[in-house]
């Protein structure tokens, strides 16, 4: 790809992507706190009284999938979840750019 070509705007995008893909932890999914039973005979679960926990929901193969998280991990997998968008977000921005070079036919060379 011919860097020079691209704008400062799309260089500080793709800075960025290249960034977050590098380091970060990345999920797709919704975080959602639903109410869970932990199994055990004893505890007031069992009973009725359920225990609120976090749930990593995502959609895998058209099929809907659930993870519970840890408490000890929620940060981490809040900030990934974080992540994930953003470099969607990103993703979308140098492709909405990409396109419009292609409807004014300046693709750059490469
Ligand atoms: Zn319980």
């Amino acid at each position: 790809m011919n860097r020079i070509s691209l704008s400062p705007a799309e260089r500080s995008f793709r800075s960025k992507l290249a960034l977050l893909a590098h380091d970060n932890w990345l999920l797709r999914g919704t975080l959602s706190v639903r109410p869970r039973k932990c199994g055990k005979p004893t505890c007031h679960c069992a009973h009725g009284e359920l225990h609120s926990s976090l749930y990593l929901v995502q959609s895998h193969g058209g099929k809907p999938r659930q993870i519970c998280i840890p408490k000890s991990w929620e940060s981490r997998i809040r900030q990934a979840v974080t992540d994930y968008q953003e470099l969607q977000r990103l993703i979308e921005e140098v492709s909405e750019l990409e396109w419009k070079r292609m409807r004014e036919k300046k693709m750059p060379g490469r």
